[in-house]
């Protein structure tokens, strides 16, 4: 642990500048003040080692030069301008410079591992088309993919090593105004293909001010953070959330957490104030699995400052946050670190938190119950399933459950999530069809299924992934989770949906990621399935052996049910061919 110690960033947590909680009316105003003071973004190597400390006055410095090459380039304001969101100091100035350029910046994602250079361009291609900039800026080494998709577009494209080498005048700048659009931000694209949402700097500061007011952010905070900034828990919560609130953050790529999960819990470890760290359960899990074959957590983590380890973005699973705390206990974690929370893109990042240092809570609901089957004529066996207090509404942000034709719903009851609040978007980005489907009276449907009980939110499930079988619900994570119980599988093997037979019934599917490539082995593995999923759901269900890695992931690495059943039915996904 001491060398790890002499490793420190060298930012000083401490810093004259009095603190001030995201009370900024714009996001300039904002950056403007941070610069002020000493602290700021370190960017660290595979290893977790620092390479480049970025103090906030810098990134003004940088984002002001780029506002002016951006204005001699001719961009004018409200011009969107398409930025691959590499964690690196030139996204970062980039993304400040379109802002300080009164024009909107729209980070957009890397490639994952998932579908290769064809689906990548391809997906660029589709978001390029909806979001219309003036130009896309990428990295260079991804100038053959980024520069085909800009080409194919008829977008100018460049590298933005090229672009800091232009040269430009000093040059007045706009000013901007709480209620102007700062940026738009992609959802992940779970259910549908990712959608544009526009946010304000007022929308912005609030859902910032309201989330440190909720996790009641101290002086000695660091945050670390290997979030992709296309994702809003990586770009708002780790990125946009410390320049607001003065936060010095430690970063790894997300490619590099991918390699090497545990860098992770080493820049963790080595923070000598306390840490606050997000990540959807997966990154948990991972963790987790790779630290039961090694030899005691003690010996390499000090996980003991961990003040609030965030987690959201996706359903929360007790079960895997539980083997994260055995895995770390030895490490000083506390699971009272954990905080879990419920957001989206289109309320901006955060719409309620837990306080901190109540840990994940649950409720045990039977699962007919979370699918609004009646029980009584069910003839499915009584199972449960831990539903996870996501905490309560953020500050100025109400919450309220609806039946399916807008009638609100009592007190636990399961119905329609809504929200409302200065953080909830304006609209999708030129989609009003998209944002009428969604918005009513300022009110957002946020497309997900949950309950309310004692002013706290309870999760359920996304309303589109419910599987409807003769009239019956059924959730498809309550069938994934139960499979997944089977030996040898993991979270996240295991994607559920509808299909219709060639006879034309509706029947669910289960597509599950195998590793054993024994034909025996792998058909008594199916039938095992099968008859799970029949002791479930009181159904026959298809059961598909597919490759390691073959379900589709959202950039953002959520499961893409939706995805799934497209490519399956298209034929793009080959599940194994197994002997009857
Ligand atoms: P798309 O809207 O493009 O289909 P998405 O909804 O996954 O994708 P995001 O806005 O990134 O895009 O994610 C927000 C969604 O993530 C929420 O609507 C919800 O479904 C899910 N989510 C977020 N937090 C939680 C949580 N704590 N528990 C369960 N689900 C959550
Ligand atoms: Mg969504």
């Amino acid at each position: 642990k001491d060398g790890a110690t002499a490793a420190l960033s060298p930012t000083p947590t401490a810093d004259a500048l009095p603190r001030r909680f995201a009370d900024f009316a714009t996001v300039p105003e904002a950056l403007e003040y941070a610069a002020r003071g000493v602290r700021g973004l370190n960017f660290h190597d595979p290893r977790g080692t620092l390479t480049r400390p970025y103090p906030f006055s810098e990134l003004r410095e940088d984002a002001l030069k780029q506002a002016y090459r951006l204005i001699a380039a001719g961009v004018k304001p409200e011009d969107r301008i398409a930025l691959i969101a590499e964690t690196v100091p030139e996204f970062a100035a980039l993304f400040f410079g379109v802002i300080y350029a009164g024009a909107w910046p729209v980070p957009l994602p890397l490639p994952t591992s998932f579908g290769g250079r064809e689906s990548y361009i391809d997906q660029l291609r589709v978001q390029l088309q909806s979001c219309d900039p003036l130009m896309l800026v990428y990295p260079a080494e991804l100038s053959d993919f980024a520069g085909e998709a800009a080409a194919q577009c008829g977008i100018r494209g460049i590298d933005w090593q090229s672009f800091a080498e232009t040269e430009a005048p000093a040059a007045p700048l706009p000013e901007a105004k709480p209620d102007d659009i700062a940026y738009l931000q992609y959802s992940s694209g779970s259910t549908r293909f990712p959608h544009g949402v526009a946010i304000t700097h007022h929308a912005l500061l609030n859902n910032l001010a309201a989330h440190s007011h909720g996790m009641e952010l101290v002086d000695t905070d660091r945050c670390v953070s290997w979030l992709p900034w296309y994702h809003d828990m990586g770009l708002v919560g780790c990125f946009l959330s410390p320049v607001a609130n003065q936060v010095s953050t430690d970063y790894l790529k997300t490619e590099d957490f991918a390699r090497r999960p545990l860098a992770w819990l080493d820049l963790i470890s080595r923070n000598k104030g306390t840490t606050l760290s997000y990540s959807p359960t997966f990154g948990y899990d991972i963790c987790a699995r790779r630290m039961s074959s090694q030899t005691k957590a003690s010996d390499r983590f000090d996980l003991s400052r961990w003040r609030v380890a965030g987690n959201g973005a996706d359903m929360i699973r007790p079960d895997v946050m539980q083997s994260f705390v055995d895995a770390f206990a030895d490490a000083g974690f506390k699971a009272s670190a954990f905080l879990p929370s419920y957001g989206l893109a289109e309320a901006t990042l955060a719409v309620s938190i837990m306080p901190p240092g109540e840990g994940i809570q649950v409720e045990l609901v039977e699962e007919t119950q979370l699918s609004g089957s009646q029980a009584d004529n069910d003839d499915r066996p009584q199972r449960f399933r831990a539903i996870v207090n996501c905490g309560r509404p953020v500050r100025d942000m109400e919450v309220e459950i609806r039946e399916e034709d807008g009638t609100p719903l009592p007190e636990r009851a399961i119905g329609k999530v809504w929200c409302r609040g200065p953080s909830v978007m304006v609209g999708y980005f030129r989609d009003q069809d998209a944002t009428d489907a969604c918005m009513a009276d300022g009110w957002l449907d946020t497309g997900d299924m949950g309950y309310m009980s004692d002013g706290y939110v309870y999760i359920v499930g996304r309303a589109k992934d419910m599987i409807i079988i003769n009239g019956k619900n059924h959730w498809p994570q309550d069938i994934e989770w139960a499979v997944e119980q089977l030996p040898g599988f993991k979270a996240g093997d295991i994607a559920a949906f509808a299909i219709t037979t060639p006879g034309g019934e509706e029947t669910p599917a289960v597509l599950v990621q195998c590793r054993t490539s024994d034909d025996s082995e792998r058909s008594r593995l199916r039938d095992d399935i099968r008859e799970r999923v029949r002791s479930i759901t009181g159904m026959n269900c298809v059961v598909e052996l597919v490759p390691p890695r073959t379900l589709p992931r959202t950039s953002s690495g959520k499961l893409s049910r939706a995805k799934a059943r497209n490519l399956y039915l298209a034929g793009e996904i080959k599940p194994y061919s197994i002997a009857a």
